[in-house]
């Protein structure tokens, strides 16, 4: 693995221990060697993570839509900073520049790139690992709604592994690194018959 993205708020949350473990995680990228894409802001916890890399010596590469965010201030201080011409494009390099994906807590556009991730490992367009650093329960209701589902029929229960949850970033970057894709992943749920 040589770089991982990461997606997080573009705010920094209610609770200092958001912006602890997104610092936790910039440096423990950085210390073993691994850069980090994102979504290139400066500001929330995306920022908190992106300086923490850079602090502790990383390559830090920002993916930003042009002129989406009028208000939204690029970090100036990147390895490299990317600007694409939509959300979609800044997704798809995102991807390609990257052999994993972390989300950190965020709200709607971190959901959105956490789910686009891991539909495209369940599909097979990607074999790369995708995970939750969880923090003080954040996505405990996310999981459960994903366990929801799949007792509901709609994911197969297999698939439901394909989010793995760690609380500590050298934890869920070791997970990482002994992450083997299923084999196949691609066929359609064959949905339980439901009382
Ligand atoms: P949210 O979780 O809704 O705050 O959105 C954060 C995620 O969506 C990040 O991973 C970004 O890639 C993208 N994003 C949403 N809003 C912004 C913004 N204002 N600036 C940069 N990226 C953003």
């Amino acid at each position: 693995m040589r770089r991982i993205c990461v997606f997080a708020g573009s705010s920094p949350g209610g609770r200092p221990v958001y912006t602890e473990v997104a610092q936790a995680l910039g440096c423990e990228l950085a210390q073993r060697g691994l850069g980090l894409v994102y979504g290139g802001a400066s500001r929330g916890l995306m920022g908190v993570v992106a300086d923490a890399a850079l602090a502790a010596g990383g390559e830090v590469i920002g993916v930003m839509p042009h002129g989406l965010f009028a208000h939204e201030v690029a970090h100036q201080g990147l390895t490299e900073l990317f600007e694409v011409g939509s959300m979609h494009e800044r997704k798809a390099l995102m991807a390609q520049l990257s052999d994993g994906f972390i989300a950190l807590p965020g709200g709607y556009g971190t959901c959105d790139e956490l789910f686009e991730a891991v539909t495209w490992a369940q599909v097979g367009i990607h074999q790369k690992p995708v995970g939750l650093l969880e923090v003080h329960d954040y996505f405990a209701t996310l999981l459960a709604f994903v366990a929801h589902a799949s007792n509901e029929g709609f994911i197969p229960p297999a698939q439901t592994d394909l989010l793995l949850r760690e609380t500590d970033p050298a934890a869920l970057l070791d997970a990482f690194a002994r992450y083997q894709s299923p084999a196949d992943v691609t066929p359609p749920p064959t949905p339980p018959v439901l009382p």
